[in-house]
């Protein structure tokens, strides 16, 4: 089984600032300290679950992975 792996995600950017974080909480966590040290500025910042093959995207909208399924011949399309 693959380790899972979340980081905190900005919306601001659409990226992540910080990734390696093995469970949601070790991430809640995080999302605390983030917001102790700067309260006003924490409202994007979500813990979301990183994309096992591509360490820049959220696993659950990855953008590439999306990208590679059109690209992909489809042998098991039925229409
Ligand atoms: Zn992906």
């Amino acid at each position: 089984m693959a380790l899972r792996e979340w980081g905190i995600w900005t919306e601001n950017d659409g990226g992540f600032i910080e990734a390696q974080i093995y469970s949601t909480e070790q991430g809640e966590a995080r999302l605390v300290e983030y917001f102790e040290e700067d309260p006003d500025n924490v409202g994007d910042l979500s813990l979301v679950e990183i994309c096992p093959d591509h360490e820049q995207q959220p696993k659950d909208a990855c953008e590439e992975c999306a990208a590679e399924e059109t690209d992909d011949d489809d042998e098991e399309e039925e229409d």
